[in-house]
């Protein structure tokens, strides 16, 4: 991965090539176009990288974690979704959505007995809160909570639920008052072994190594031990990781560019027509030249934002603004990879399947649309 570091250090050098190292041996491009031809989880590298103690990365070391900054993560994050967007989607929905929630909200017991085995590659996870009635509108959704002695009994419906279907335990959001809008929203860490617990795989356009799933939840009788948080007091929990992810799903985007570049670069290199390469077609070397400078505009933002985090801002309008360029390049640098090897871009394989994987950005983890009316609001023009 030849590319420029910002201002990193050689220890996050070290990591990006020791965990690149690792995916290279444990899943290679043959083995991520097999697993992806067959939906398949990406279980051998999640352990790997468990292994290899990546899984402990954001925790705080009383957790037995490894205390990264928010640098090292994008640095990571990066480094992962150069090597394959499916694996990137297995760590963010065990690691960072689910196991963040847990060490920042959880009671003793989550922290003391789940947090070892998750950090251990022992135990997954996924978050449920996008449902069929809406994703964007997180808290207009309409499943309930209602509170019955010693246990919550849960009905409704959830949907799009990345990696729902190797998870151990989900956390879901759930009303437990459904007339008090973002003040009437809970959070549980649900068992996917429940009874009334139903997952079903969804058939989406790409990433299909960390599939979406719906869940059907049928009086799910949910212990009160299992509130994460306090009831009703779930809103300002959801909105806690927000900067975290937006910058770490840009940090994603720009890993999958620079890999998109590097398969182009290596076709186009080889590529000959009407007796010359065609990257000697200045039309060809111009799409080189936009790919590179969206993928460092992205980059550029991606650590910029993380630096603003590790000196403790609260960069909201930033971390949106980073999210939004860096997938919605994506998308085009995708679009130019497949353009450049014309007709073999278009078959099956590794650019198609970057091209298909880079669609989703803009659409989750707030949508393009809800990003610039964040943005528009920190502005002070809405
Ligand atoms: C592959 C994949 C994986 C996912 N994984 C998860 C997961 O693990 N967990 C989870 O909970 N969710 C997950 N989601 C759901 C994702 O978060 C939602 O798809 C996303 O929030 C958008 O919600 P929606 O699809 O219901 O679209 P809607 O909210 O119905 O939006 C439809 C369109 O209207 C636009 N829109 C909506 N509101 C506004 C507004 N106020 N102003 C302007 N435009 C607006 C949107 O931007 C979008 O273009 C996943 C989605 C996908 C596709």
């Amino acid at each position: 991965m030849p590319y420029k570091s910002f201002g990193f250090t050689d220890e996050q050098v070290m990591m990006r090539d020791s965990v690149l190292g690792t995916l290279n041996r444990v899943l290679p491009e043959a083995k991520i176009l097999d697993l992806e031809a067959n939906s398949e989880y990406p279980a051998e590298a999640f352990q790997a990288l468990a292994e290899a103690g990546w899984l402990s990365l954001p925790f705080e070391e009383g957790h037995g974690g490894a205390a990264a900054s928010n640098k090292d993560l994008a640095v990571f994050i990066e480094a992962l979704g150069y090597h394959h967007a499916g694996i990137t989607s297995a760590f963010m929905t065990t690691v960072i959505y689910g196991g963040l929630h847990l060490q920042f909200h959880g009671n003793e017991w989550m922290k003391r007995e789940l947090l070892p085995k998750l950090i251990a590659g022992k135990l997954r996870m996924a978050v449920g809160y996008s449902e069929p009635s809406g994703g964007s509108d997180a808290a207009a959704i309409l499943t309930r909570a209602k509170r019955d002695g010693g246990d919550y009994v849960i009905t409704g419906q959830k949907v799009f639920i990345t990696n729902a279907h190797v998870a151990d335990y989900l956390v879901i959001t759930a009303k437990t008052d459904p007339e008090a809008g973002h003040k009437g929203l809970s959070l549980f860490l649900l068992d996917t072994k429940l009874p009334g617990v139903t997952i079903r795989n969804l058939n989406p356009m790409g990433r299909r190594t960390s599939l979406p799933n719906e869940v059907f939840l049928d009086d799910v009788r949910v212990p009160a031990s299992h509130l994460i948080g306090e009831e009703n007091r779930g809103w300002p929990l959801l909105m806690r990781g927000l900067n975290m992810e937006r910058m770490l799903l840009a940090a994603a985007s720009a890993g999958q560019m620079i890999k998109i570049i590097e398969i182009a670069k290596d076709w186009a290199t080889q590529r000959k027509a009407f007796g010359q390469t065609i990257t000697q077609f200045q039309s060809i070397a111009h799409k080189f030249a936009d790919m590179a400078m969206m993928t460092e505009t992205a980059r550029l933002h991606t650590f910029s934002v993380a630096d603003m985090l590790d000196a403790g801002e609260d960069p909201v309008l930033e971390t949106s603004i980073a999210k939004t360029v860096a997938t919605e390049h994506n998308m085009t640098v995708a679009d130019m990879g497949v353009q450049i090897m014309g007709g073999a871009g278009y078959m099956d394989g590794r650019m198609s399947q970057l091209y298909r994987d880079a669609r989703v950005g803009p659409i989750g983890g707030g949508s393009s649309e809800i990003m610039r009316t964040v943005i528009a609001k920190r502005m002070g023009v809405i």
